[in-house]
Protein backbone atom coordinates (compact mmCIF):
# COMPACT_ATOMS: atom_id res chain seq x y z
CA UNK A 1 0.00 0.00 0.00
CA UNK A 2 1.18 3.09 -1.02
CA UNK A 3 2.28 5.51 2.47
CA UNK A 4 0.88 8.93 0.86
CA UNK A 5 -1.14 9.18 -1.90
CA UNK A 6 -1.87 12.27 -3.89
CA UNK A 7 -4.32 12.00 -6.41
CA UNK A 8 -5.49 14.08 -9.39
CA UNK A 9 -5.52 17.47 -7.08
CA UNK A 10 -6.87 20.55 -8.07
CA UNK A 11 -7.20 24.19 -6.59
CA UNK A 12 -8.52 27.05 -7.86
CA UNK A 13 -8.16 30.78 -5.98
CA UNK A 14 -10.71 32.43 -7.72
CA UNK A 15 -9.88 32.38 -11.43
CA UNK A 16 -6.43 30.93 -10.79
CA UNK A 17 -5.85 27.38 -11.28
CA UNK A 18 -2.68 27.21 -8.59
CA UNK A 19 -2.54 23.51 -8.77
CA UNK A 20 -3.87 21.00 -11.71
CA UNK A 21 -4.05 17.26 -11.47
CA UNK A 22 -1.37 16.75 -9.28
CA UNK A 23 -0.75 12.88 -8.60
CA UNK A 24 2.07 11.74 -6.46
CA UNK A 25 2.68 8.61 -4.44
CA UNK A 26 5.09 8.81 -1.58
CA UNK A 27 6.70 6.09 0.34
CA UNK A 28 6.81 5.62 3.75
CA UNK A 29 10.21 7.01 5.20
CA UNK A 30 10.87 8.68 1.62
CA UNK A 31 12.02 12.51 1.33
CA UNK A 32 10.06 14.21 -1.36
CA UNK A 33 11.27 17.63 -2.78
CA UNK A 34 8.43 20.10 -4.53
CA UNK A 35 10.98 22.43 -6.88
CA UNK A 36 9.91 24.66 -8.95
CA UNK A 37 9.88 28.47 -9.60
CA UNK A 38 7.56 31.32 -7.85
CA UNK A 39 4.05 30.46 -8.01
CA UNK A 40 3.98 27.27 -9.49
CA UNK A 41 1.73 25.60 -6.78
CA UNK A 42 4.78 24.12 -4.64
CA UNK A 43 3.01 25.71 -1.41
CA UNK A 44 -0.70 25.18 -2.27
CA UNK A 45 0.05 21.37 -2.60
CA UNK A 46 1.55 21.53 0.55
CA UNK A 47 -1.22 22.92 2.24
CA UNK A 48 -3.50 20.58 0.84
CA UNK A 49 -1.76 17.90 2.57
CA UNK A 50 -1.42 19.94 5.88
CA UNK A 51 -5.48 20.33 5.47
CA UNK A 52 -5.17 24.28 5.43
CA UNK A 53 -6.42 24.16 2.17
CA UNK A 54 -9.02 22.45 0.80
CA UNK A 55 -8.61 21.04 -2.62
CA UNK A 56 -11.33 21.51 -5.17
CA UNK A 57 -11.14 17.91 -7.02
CA UNK A 58 -9.04 15.06 -6.08
CA UNK A 59 -8.22 13.07 -2.97
CA UNK A 60 -4.92 12.80 -0.23
CA UNK A 61 -4.62 9.18 1.39
CA UNK A 62 -2.50 9.19 4.57
CA UNK A 63 -1.92 5.13 5.60
CA UNK A 64 -5.19 3.86 3.91
CA UNK A 65 -7.40 6.81 4.99
CA UNK A 66 -9.22 9.48 2.90
CA UNK A 67 -7.73 12.37 5.07
CA UNK A 68 -8.74 15.13 2.24
CA UNK A 69 -11.98 16.84 4.10
CA UNK A 70 -10.16 16.09 7.66
CA UNK A 71 -9.12 19.40 9.78
CA UNK A 72 -5.31 19.91 10.42
CA UNK A 73 -5.46 18.75 13.90
CA UNK A 74 -6.84 15.47 13.19
CA UNK A 75 -3.96 14.84 10.09
CA UNK A 76 -1.09 14.21 12.64
CA UNK A 77 1.06 15.89 10.04
CA UNK A 78 3.59 18.70 11.68
CA UNK A 79 4.68 21.59 9.42
CA UNK A 80 7.46 24.11 9.46
CA UNK A 81 7.68 27.35 7.94
CA UNK A 82 9.51 29.84 6.58
CA UNK A 83 9.16 32.19 9.21
CA UNK A 84 9.29 29.84 12.15
CA UNK A 85 6.24 30.95 13.39
CA UNK A 86 7.58 29.99 17.16
CA UNK A 87 5.12 31.49 20.09
CA UNK A 88 7.10 34.56 21.55
CA UNK A 89 5.79 34.56 24.62
CA UNK A 90 6.88 30.31 25.39
CA UNK A 91 10.34 29.48 26.24
CA UNK A 92 11.78 26.97 23.90
CA UNK A 93 10.95 23.49 26.05
CA UNK A 94 6.95 25.11 25.91
CA UNK A 95 7.34 26.19 22.31
CA UNK A 96 8.13 22.17 21.60
CA UNK A 97 5.75 20.79 24.16
CA UNK A 98 2.72 22.60 22.86
CA UNK A 99 1.23 20.30 20.37
CA UNK A 100 1.62 17.27 23.55
CA UNK A 101 -0.33 19.97 26.21
CA UNK A 102 -2.90 20.52 23.31
CA UNK A 103 -3.49 16.99 23.07
CA UNK A 104 -3.46 16.62 26.92
CA UNK A 105 -0.65 14.29 27.06
CA UNK A 106 0.47 14.08 30.85
CA UNK A 107 2.82 16.66 31.80
CA UNK A 108 5.99 13.97 32.78
CA UNK A 109 5.34 12.65 29.30
CA UNK A 110 6.11 15.94 27.80
CA UNK A 111 8.88 16.54 29.53
CA UNK A 112 10.69 13.42 28.48
CA UNK A 113 9.40 13.92 25.47
CA UNK A 114 10.65 17.42 24.92
CA UNK A 115 14.14 16.56 26.28
CA UNK A 116 14.16 13.56 23.76
CA UNK A 117 13.40 15.47 20.69
CA UNK A 118 15.80 18.67 21.95
CA UNK A 119 18.93 16.43 22.22
CA UNK A 120 17.74 15.29 18.24
CA UNK A 121 18.13 18.77 16.71
CA UNK A 122 20.62 19.38 19.42
CA UNK A 123 19.13 22.25 21.44
CA UNK A 124 19.35 20.75 24.92
CA UNK A 125 20.88 23.14 26.64
CA UNK A 126 18.49 26.02 25.33
CA UNK A 127 15.34 24.95 26.82
CA UNK A 128 14.53 27.93 29.20
CA UNK A 129 15.54 29.89 26.67
CA UNK A 130 12.93 32.38 24.91
CA UNK A 131 12.88 33.05 20.81
CA UNK A 132 13.79 36.17 21.12
CA UNK A 133 17.05 35.07 22.77
CA UNK A 134 17.62 32.78 19.81
CA UNK A 135 19.54 32.67 16.52
CA UNK A 136 17.52 31.99 13.41
CA UNK A 137 19.14 28.90 12.96
CA UNK A 138 18.54 27.92 16.65
CA UNK A 139 14.71 29.22 16.15
CA UNK A 140 14.20 27.08 13.05
CA UNK A 141 15.66 24.07 14.87
CA UNK A 142 13.12 24.56 17.77
CA UNK A 143 10.42 25.09 15.08
CA UNK A 144 11.39 22.00 13.53
CA UNK A 145 11.31 19.95 17.27
CA UNK A 146 8.18 21.12 17.83
CA UNK A 147 6.61 19.80 14.45
CA UNK A 148 8.34 16.38 15.19
CA UNK A 149 7.09 16.46 18.82
CA UNK A 150 3.54 15.01 18.11
CA UNK A 151 5.25 12.34 16.29
CA UNK A 152 3.81 12.96 12.83
CA UNK A 153 2.61 10.74 10.31
CA UNK A 154 4.24 13.25 7.52
CA UNK A 155 6.47 16.06 8.25
CA UNK A 156 5.76 18.88 6.04
CA UNK A 157 8.56 21.56 5.11
CA UNK A 158 7.89 25.02 3.64
CA UNK A 159 10.78 27.01 2.36
CA UNK A 160 12.43 26.39 5.83
CA UNK A 161 16.03 27.80 4.70
CA UNK A 162 14.72 30.35 3.09
CA UNK A 163 15.42 33.16 5.83
CA UNK A 164 18.82 32.13 6.55
CA UNK A 165 22.36 33.33 5.47
CA UNK A 166 24.05 30.79 3.07
CA UNK A 167 26.46 29.03 5.87
CA UNK A 168 23.97 28.20 8.59
CA UNK A 169 21.64 27.02 5.57
CA UNK A 170 24.21 24.69 4.59
CA UNK A 171 24.46 23.39 8.14
CA UNK A 172 20.81 22.83 8.77
CA UNK A 173 20.10 21.06 5.28
CA UNK A 174 22.26 18.72 6.60
CA UNK A 175 21.14 18.27 9.67
CA UNK A 176 17.36 18.03 8.23
CA UNK A 177 18.32 15.11 6.59
CA UNK A 178 20.30 13.14 9.54
CA UNK A 179 17.12 13.58 11.56
CA UNK A 180 14.54 12.32 9.09
CA UNK A 181 16.69 9.61 8.22
CA UNK A 182 17.53 8.90 11.77
CA UNK A 183 13.72 9.07 12.68
CA UNK A 184 12.68 7.56 9.10
CA UNK A 185 10.13 10.05 8.95
CA UNK A 186 7.98 10.30 5.63
CA UNK A 187 9.33 14.17 4.47
CA UNK A 188 7.62 16.59 2.28
CA UNK A 189 10.34 19.42 1.36
CA UNK A 190 9.02 23.06 -0.83
CA UNK A 191 11.44 24.81 -1.82
CA UNK A 192 12.17 27.10 -5.46
CA UNK A 193 16.15 25.69 -4.46
CA UNK A 194 17.79 23.79 -6.45
CA UNK A 195 21.16 22.69 -5.05
CA UNK A 196 18.37 21.93 -1.57
CA UNK A 197 16.30 19.45 -3.68
CA UNK A 198 18.61 17.89 -5.31
CA UNK A 199 21.21 17.32 -2.39
CA UNK A 200 18.50 16.66 0.40
CA UNK A 201 15.98 14.41 -1.79
CA UNK A 202 15.25 10.59 -2.31
CA UNK A 203 12.99 12.10 -5.45
CA UNK A 204 12.08 15.56 -6.56
CA UNK A 205 8.90 17.00 -8.35
CA UNK A 206 9.71 19.56 -10.34
CA UNK A 207 6.60 21.29 -11.16
CA UNK A 208 5.85 24.48 -13.47
CA UNK A 209 2.51 26.49 -13.34
CA UNK A 210 0.57 24.15 -11.65
CA UNK A 211 1.58 21.39 -12.84
CA UNK A 212 3.98 18.60 -12.40
CA UNK A 213 6.99 18.42 -15.33
CA UNK A 214 8.69 15.41 -14.18
CA UNK A 215 9.17 13.48 -10.92
CA UNK A 216 12.59 11.42 -10.47
CA UNK A 217 15.77 10.71 -8.36
CA UNK A 218 17.79 13.97 -8.24
CA UNK A 219 20.28 12.03 -11.07
CA UNK A 220 17.35 11.32 -12.98
CA UNK A 221 16.29 14.96 -12.76
CA UNK A 222 19.29 16.46 -13.54
CA UNK A 223 20.48 13.86 -15.88
CA UNK A 224 17.81 12.52 -18.26
CA UNK A 225 15.39 16.07 -18.12
CA UNK A 226 12.09 15.32 -20.01
CA UNK A 227 11.17 18.38 -20.65
CA UNK A 228 13.37 21.71 -21.77
CA UNK A 229 11.35 23.59 -18.61
CA UNK A 230 13.20 20.82 -16.34
CA UNK A 231 16.48 20.85 -18.08
CA UNK A 232 17.21 24.39 -18.05
CA UNK A 233 15.82 25.08 -14.61
CA UNK A 234 17.71 22.73 -13.18
CA UNK A 235 21.55 22.95 -13.62
CA UNK A 236 23.32 24.71 -16.05
CA UNK A 237 22.02 24.22 -19.52
CA UNK A 238 23.60 25.27 -23.19
CA UNK A 239 21.03 25.44 -25.42
CA UNK A 240 22.24 25.39 -29.50
CA UNK A 241 20.43 26.28 -32.22
CA UNK A 242 21.06 23.01 -34.68
CA UNK A 243 19.78 22.13 -38.43
CA UNK A 244 18.28 18.63 -38.49
CA UNK A 245 20.28 16.02 -41.14
CA UNK A 246 18.81 13.37 -40.37
CA UNK A 247 17.25 12.77 -37.44
CA UNK A 248 16.50 8.55 -37.17
CA UNK A 249 20.55 8.84 -37.42
CA UNK A 250 20.84 11.37 -34.62
CA UNK A 251 22.90 13.74 -37.18
CA UNK A 252 22.71 17.65 -36.65
CA UNK A 253 24.46 20.57 -37.97
CA UNK A 254 25.91 23.79 -36.30
CA UNK A 255 27.72 25.96 -39.05
CA UNK A 256 30.41 23.85 -41.23
CA UNK A 257 30.17 21.10 -38.18
CA UNK A 258 28.40 17.57 -38.27
CA UNK A 259 27.13 16.49 -34.61
CA UNK A 260 25.73 12.89 -33.82
CA UNK A 261 23.54 12.68 -30.76
CA UNK A 262 22.49 9.27 -29.44
CA UNK A 263 19.00 10.81 -28.32
CA UNK A 264 15.36 9.16 -27.67
CA UNK A 265 12.88 10.27 -30.00
CA UNK A 266 9.91 10.48 -27.07
CA UNK A 267 9.81 13.86 -27.50
CA UNK A 268 8.79 15.54 -30.74
CA UNK A 269 11.26 19.04 -32.09
CA UNK A 270 10.51 22.08 -32.14
CA UNK A 271 9.91 24.69 -34.78
CA UNK A 272 14.20 25.70 -34.17
CA UNK A 273 15.61 22.43 -32.56
CA UNK A 274 18.87 23.06 -30.16
CA UNK A 275 20.68 20.75 -28.84
CA UNK A 276 21.20 20.36 -25.45
CA UNK A 277 24.67 19.80 -22.98
CA UNK A 278 25.58 20.77 -19.73
CA UNK A 279 28.91 22.77 -19.32
CA UNK A 280 30.75 20.00 -17.28
CA UNK A 281 30.62 17.41 -20.56
CA UNK A 282 31.82 19.99 -23.16
CA UNK A 283 36.21 19.13 -22.78
CA UNK A 284 39.00 21.62 -24.11
CA UNK A 285 40.52 19.54 -26.71
CA UNK A 286 39.73 17.20 -28.64
CA UNK A 287 38.97 13.21 -27.86
CA UNK A 288 38.51 10.95 -30.57
CA UNK A 289 35.26 9.48 -31.32
CA UNK A 290 33.52 12.79 -29.47
CA UNK A 291 31.87 15.20 -31.18
CA UNK A 292 33.84 18.39 -31.75
CA UNK A 293 33.50 21.95 -32.12
CA UNK A 294 35.67 25.10 -32.43
CA UNK A 295 35.03 28.10 -30.48
CA UNK A 296 36.13 31.17 -29.22
CA UNK A 297 37.27 32.01 -25.62
CA UNK A 298 35.28 35.29 -24.26
CA UNK A 299 36.00 34.75 -20.99
CA UNK A 300 37.27 32.86 -17.95
CA UNK A 301 35.92 32.84 -14.44
CA UNK A 302 37.48 31.12 -11.31
CA UNK A 303 35.02 29.85 -9.37
CA UNK A 304 36.96 27.61 -7.06
CA UNK A 305 36.29 24.17 -7.30
CA UNK A 306 35.49 24.86 -11.11
CA UNK A 307 36.50 27.44 -13.69
CA UNK A 308 33.94 28.28 -15.99
CA UNK A 309 35.06 29.17 -19.23
CA UNK A 310 32.68 31.30 -21.57
CA UNK A 311 32.83 30.43 -25.39
CA UNK A 312 31.34 31.70 -28.60
CA UNK A 313 30.45 28.58 -31.36
CA UNK A 314 29.11 29.97 -34.53
CA UNK A 315 28.06 33.40 -32.61
CA UNK A 316 26.20 31.56 -29.82
CA UNK A 317 27.34 31.63 -26.10
CA UNK A 318 28.50 28.29 -24.67
CA UNK A 319 29.48 27.01 -21.26
CA UNK A 320 32.45 24.96 -20.45
CA UNK A 321 33.00 23.93 -16.40
CA UNK A 322 36.86 22.40 -16.07
CA UNK A 323 37.41 21.16 -12.72
CA UNK A 324 39.84 23.24 -10.57
CA UNK A 325 43.45 21.81 -10.08
CA UNK A 326 46.97 23.46 -9.45
CA UNK A 327 48.37 22.76 -12.93
CA UNK A 328 45.37 23.28 -14.42
CA UNK A 329 46.43 24.81 -18.69
CA UNK A 330 43.81 27.56 -19.53
CA UNK A 331 43.65 28.78 -22.85
CA UNK A 332 43.76 33.05 -22.98
CA UNK A 333 40.56 35.61 -24.26
CA UNK A 334 40.62 35.70 -27.68
CA UNK A 335 42.39 32.21 -28.45
CA UNK A 336 40.69 29.80 -30.93
CA UNK A 337 39.78 26.37 -29.01
CA UNK A 338 38.74 22.82 -30.08
CA UNK A 339 36.07 21.13 -28.07
CA UNK A 340 34.34 18.14 -27.47
CA UNK A 341 31.62 16.46 -25.81
CA UNK A 342 30.74 12.60 -26.43
CA UNK A 343 27.43 11.47 -28.32
CA UNK A 344 25.91 9.87 -25.08
CA UNK A 345 26.07 13.67 -22.98
CA UNK A 346 24.27 15.76 -25.19
CA UNK A 347 20.18 15.47 -26.80
CA UNK A 348 18.30 17.82 -29.22
CA UNK A 349 15.05 19.41 -27.92
P1 LIG B 1 6.32 30.60 -3.82
O1 LIG B 1 7.59 29.86 -4.00
O2 LIG B 1 6.38 32.02 -4.29
O3 LIG B 1 5.71 30.44 -2.44
P2 LIG B 1 4.57 28.54 -4.83
O4 LIG B 1 5.12 27.69 -5.88
O5 LIG B 1 4.54 27.98 -3.46
O6 LIG B 1 5.26 29.94 -4.85
P3 LIG B 1 1.76 28.97 -4.46
O7 LIG B 1 1.96 29.83 -3.27
O8 LIG B 1 1.24 27.61 -4.25
O9 LIG B 1 3.09 28.88 -5.31
O10 LIG B 1 0.81 29.75 -5.47
C1 LIG B 1 0.31 29.20 -6.67
C2 LIG B 1 -0.59 30.21 -7.36
O11 LIG B 1 -1.75 30.46 -6.58
C3 LIG B 1 0.05 31.56 -7.58
O12 LIG B 1 -0.39 32.07 -8.81
C4 LIG B 1 -0.48 32.40 -6.43
O13 LIG B 1 -0.52 33.76 -6.77
C5 LIG B 1 -1.86 31.83 -6.23
N1 LIG B 1 -2.29 31.89 -4.82
C6 LIG B 1 -1.69 31.29 -3.77
N2 LIG B 1 -2.35 31.52 -2.62
C7 LIG B 1 -3.42 32.29 -2.95
C8 LIG B 1 -4.50 32.86 -2.22
N3 LIG B 1 -4.63 32.65 -0.90
N4 LIG B 1 -5.40 33.60 -2.90
C9 LIG B 1 -5.29 33.80 -4.22
N5 LIG B 1 -4.31 33.26 -4.99
C10 LIG B 1 -3.37 32.53 -4.37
Amino acid sequence: MTYLLLSNLSKFYGNTLAVENFNLEVERGEFVSFLGPSGCGKTTTLRMVAGFEVPDQGQIVLEGEDITQLPPNQRMVGMVFQSYALFPNMNVADNVGFGLSVRKMPAEQIRQRVSEILKIVQLEDLQKRYPYQLSGGQQQRVALARALAIRPRVLLLDEPLSALDAKIRVELRAEIRRIQQELKITTIYVTHDQEEALSLSDRIVVMNKGKIEQIGTPFEIYNYPQTEFVASFIGQLNLIPVQVVDREGGLYRIGTHTIQVEQNHRTPLSSQPKLAIRPEEVKLGSVEGWNQLTALVRQISFLGAIVRIWLDVEGVSLLLDVFNERKLELPKVNEKVVISFPHHACWVL
